[in-house]
Order: C-alpha cells, then structure tokens, then sequence
C-alpha cells in the first residue's frame, strides 16, 4: 500500500531566500556600483527591508498576485531588492533587456501587460520616445532620484527611493504555493518574436539550490560574487537567487561592463568568482594583462552563453591562475543544465589532458536530463561520437511558453533545444552548434563553434564567426568572417593555416573575409542569419570553378 511521508508541506519560495540571507547573513555586504561610478555599499538584511517596503507599496497601489512589473536596469542593489520584492509578494518580476530593438521592447512589455515599470535613467530617452505604445503603463518608476529632465519625458515619473520610503519594513509575504508564477523573461530569439518563459517560486529554489553544489559553481557564504551577466538575461544565470540562499557576498558592476571597470572592481573588492559571456571575458582578459592586474582574489569564472574558446580558458588559468568553468543552458532552463568539472579519476591525467576535458560544456547538474535524439527521434548513443539533436527535461525547465494557449513546447515530454550536440559515457556534452547553424556540406557535418574555436587563437583576430555559404556541389562550405585586431592586416592565407593539422582539410573554410563588426544579438550571441543572408554568395567564384 502507498504510504505518504510524514514531512512538512513548507513551499519553496523566493520569500524563503530572502528570509534566510537575512536573518543568517544580514551582515553580509552587497556592493553595488552607481551609474555615476559611485560604489553603494548595502547588506543583505538592508536588502530584505527594502524588499518588504516595495512589496507593500505596490500593493497599497493596487498591484496584486499575479501582476506583471517590469524592470529595465543594469545589475545593482535596487534591482536585487525588485527582484526579491516584487516575486515574493506574489507579483511577477520581468526583466526587460534593454538591448532588444525598440519593436520588440514594445512587443514584450505590451505582451506581458507590464503594470509597473522600474527603469535606471540611461533608459528614459528610449522609453520616452515608445510612450505612445505603451499606454497600458500605469507606474514608471525610476531607480534613483529624479531630474526635471526625466520628468519633463515621461508624464507621471516617480522615484524608486520615494516609493519605498512610504512602504512597510515589516511587511510579511503573503502565503502562497511553491507553484506560482514568479518571473519572466523572454528569449530574443534569432528570428521570430520573443517567447516568455514564465518560472515559478519553485523551479527557481531548486535551480538555485542545483548551480550552488560543489560541482556546479560551489557557492559559499565565503564567495564575492559579481555577476557580470546581466540580471535581465535569464535572471543573471540564477545567481542573485542563489547567493541568497548561500549567504555569499554579492559585487554589482551596476552599466560598467569594460573590462578596466571589471578588473578595477575584482582587485578592489576581492572578487572570487565572476560570471559572463566570452564577449565580456575578452575585455576582462585585456584589461587585466594592459593594467598587469593578476586578478589575484579571482578563483574561478563561469563562462556561458556561447561556446567559451579554449584559448580563453588557458588565458585565464596560466596568466591569472582562474579555472574557467564552461556552462551550458537556456532561458527555457533558467538557465543552468551543464558546468564542466572534472572527475576524480580525471586527477591523475596529464595537466593537458585535464585542460582538454575542460573544454566541453560539462555535465548535467542533477535534475538536468539530456538525450540525443536523431531526425526520427530515435535515441543515439552517448558514446562521445554520435551527433544529434539535444534534449532536456527537469523541474526547472519550460513545458510551455507565456500565454500560448497551452501549447506545450515539449516532444514527446522532451525539451527540444535546438541545438546539436554529443554526450560521452561521464555525460560529458559537446554542444556542436545551433542546429541551424551546423553547416552541411557534401553529406558531413561541419561544427562552426569548432571552427571558430579555432579561428579565435589567431593573434590577429578579434572575433571570429563561421556560416555555410552557398556551393553548388558541396551545398555549403564554411566561410570565415573575421574581425582583425586594431592596426593588424591579417593575410587570408595565413589566416586559414591556422586551421592546419586542428581539423580535417574539408572542414577548413574555403574563405576568410573581414568586417568591421559582427552583427549581434540583444543578449551578444553572432546574429548567424544576418551573416548567413549578407555573405550567402560569399563563394559564387568557386561555384563557377567548380562548373567549369
Ligand atoms: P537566445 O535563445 O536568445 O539565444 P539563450 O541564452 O536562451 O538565448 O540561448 C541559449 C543557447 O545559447 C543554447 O541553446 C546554445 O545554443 C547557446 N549556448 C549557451 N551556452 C553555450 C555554451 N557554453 N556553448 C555553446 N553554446 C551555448
């Protein structure tokens, strides 16, 4: 007979984390840099006040369960108290990211229904000239003190620091289930219009308590953590959340995302993990060897989003003594499923070996399942070789997307990534490339992240992309397109033999051509499709050749 256990029903929820990091780390230091460059020192008990103010203001305003409150900010300690605030409330926290196209800005914040709106004053020129489209806007908020300036822009502006000055430091949150909405981002996509994807109080404890783990970042309530991820891409990867749950110091670069800022406030602050994108890790890596910073406190960095070069994670580790841990995920996985570690049967490799292992995205986090799948939905093998189509499921990963008249987003109660990838026999996963991206030519498969992996390494290059371009006997062939470094003109030949003995010949690109920058997305991912459309005859001369 089924037996129930006899455990309490306590829910998991956002209300909990905050709770938490401040009756048990209150006196742990949030540090959060002003626009104006000014450093803001708060903790985490200052944070949880602040949190419950806001979340009784907005209820004296009418804002309830279930509402939608946007948030256009860059990383600081006023959008860590929104996000605990608004979720544990019961409201939903948006995260807008500024960087989208200002149709798709409009689309997302009328699709959500956004009540309220807090927004950092680098964003009101933006917003004030979208007004007219969103009308539906009850609450502009703006986090700090505001200017004739911005009020003579946006009819209505209030003040972020107003608004919670009035509210109440002892408001308790509101019971509720583990299940309910508590946050919404939406992915930008390549094409089409964005998708939101809706989390709840419970899949961001779980998450929160998974990427904690040793084997996944390791948090501790010894760590200073400075997300250089922004909180409006997928949350900041989940960190905010879980340096409550873990007590650790948090280091908001709040807009100064260079890399002299980053190395400045590493070596100022004692930084001992950081996390971004490889974009934002170049300029880190710059700065540091211009300024000779050894980025000494710096123990690890987490690198996701896309694929982190290898010659990236040897910068790090030999000049800096950082391990670089690969991650993998998506918004729809909130977003963490894979964080490369190593084994303890991997300690007695080679240092070569073991940095080759490293390479990868790493292994799922426990509650992360993956599978690969071939075009009829047969399972592969997870022998290391076989490349397939990715598939994930676990409790904080999507079924479905915001208000989509619940259509599942699931193949047969799989997650289809979208991307190609293998898995070894550890569960080691190889992401290969978007499976649009994957450029077929003659039958094979050629990985454009390998290529540009390579490619990366040249010393004359500053970023590297590789597509299909049309050919008419393979289908496609690999193209480079290629940025040099200031005051270098890399020769194509030269540029292409650094390819020589790392991959075979036919994957080489049959060319290189250089731009001055590549097109990107909001969230800094190589926009593919606008290279694939601009260079799509890259090769028509070699069509003719191959004619002839
Ligand atoms: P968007 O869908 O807007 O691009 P996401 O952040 O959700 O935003 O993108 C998820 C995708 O990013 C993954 O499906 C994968 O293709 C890519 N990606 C993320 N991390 C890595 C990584 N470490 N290596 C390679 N690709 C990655």
């Amino acid at each position: 007979m089924a037996l129930n256990g006899q455990m309490m029903d306590r829910p998991l929820t956002i209300g909990s984390l905050i709770d938490h990091a401040a009756r048990y780390h209150g006196g742990t230091e949030i540090v959060s840099v002003e626009a104006d460059g000014d450093v803001r020192c708060s903790d985490w008990a200052g944070v949880a006040v602040n949190a419950c103010r806001l979340a009784s203001a907005l209820q004296r305003l009418g804002i309830g369960t279930g509402d939608r409150v946007g948030t256009l900010a860059w990383n600081h300690q006023r959008h860590l108290e929104i996000y605990f605030g608004v979720s544990s409330a019961g409201m939903i926290c948006h995260t807008i990211n500024p960087r989208l196209f200002a149709d798709q800005l409009v689309y997302i914040i009328r699709h959500a229904a956004d009540r309220a709106v807090f927004l950092d004053r680098c964003f009101v020129p933006m917003i004030a000239q979208l007004l007219g489209e969103l009308s539906h806007v009850e609450h502009w908020f703006l986090l700090g003190s505001i200017d004739d300036e911005c009020a003579a822009v946006i009819p209505g502006l209030k003040s972020y620091d107003e608004l919670i000055v009035g509210g109440d430091p002892n408001f308790s949150w509101p019971d509720h289930e583990e299940t309910l909405a508590s946050s919404l981002c939406y992915t930008s996509g390549t094409t089409g219009l964005p998708k939101g994807v809706l989390y709840t109080h419970r899949s961001t404890v779980l998450h929160s308590f998974a990427i904690s783990l040793p084997d996944s970042l390791g948090l501790s309530a010894r760590d200073s953590v400075l997300p250089v991820v922004p909180m409006f891409h997928v949350n900041a990867w989940g960190v905010p959340y879980a340096a409550a749950m873990t007590g650790a110091r948090l280091v908001m670069p709040g807009p100064h995302l260079d890399g002299e800022s980053l190395v400045r406030l590493i070596d100022s602050e004692a930084v001992t993990l950081a996390l971004g994108v490889p974009t934002i890790c170049y300029g880190l890596l710059a700065a540091a060897a211009e300024m000779e910073s050894a980025l000494t406190s710096l123990e690890r960095t987490v690198v996701g989003g896309s694929a982190c070069p290898p010659s990236m994670m040897d910068a790090f580790r030999e000049n800096h003594g950082v391990e670089v841990l690969h991650g993998w995920g998506m918004t729809e996985m909130s977003p963490v499923g894979t964080i490369n570690q190593l084994l303890t049967k991997h300690e007695s490799l080679a240092p070569a070996d073991q940095n080759s292992l490293r390479h990868s995205q790493g292994r799922p986090i426990y509650g992360v399942e993956m599978k690969i799948v071939d075009g009829d939905g047969w399972t592969l093998p997870t022998d290391g070789a076989a490349q397939g189509d990715l598939m994930v499921r676990g409790p904080w990963i999507a079924q479905s997307y915001f208000l989509s008249d619940g259509v599942s987003a699931l193949v047969d109660e799989w997650f289809p990534t979208g991307d190609v990838a293998s898995i070894d026999a550890d569960g080691y996963l190889t992401i290969h490339d978007r499976s649009k991206d994957i450029i077929k030519s003659g039958g094979e498969w050629i990985s454009s992240v390998t290529l540009e992996n390579i490619a990366i390494a040249h010393p004359d290059l500053a970023d590297a992309a590789v597509i299909g371009a049309r050919h008419v006997k393979w289908g496609e062939r690999p193209v480079l397109i290629a940025v040099a470094r200031a005051e270098t003109a890399p020769d194509p030949t030269e540029v292409l033999a650094i390819f020589a003995g790392k991959v075979a010949k036919w994957q080489v690109p049959d060319k290189v051509l250089f731009v001055e920058e590549l097109p990107r997305t909001a969230t800094g991912k190589v926009r593919k499709t606008s290279l694939r459309e601009t260079f799509a005859d890259a090769l028509a001369d070699q069509d003719a050749e191959a004619r002839d």
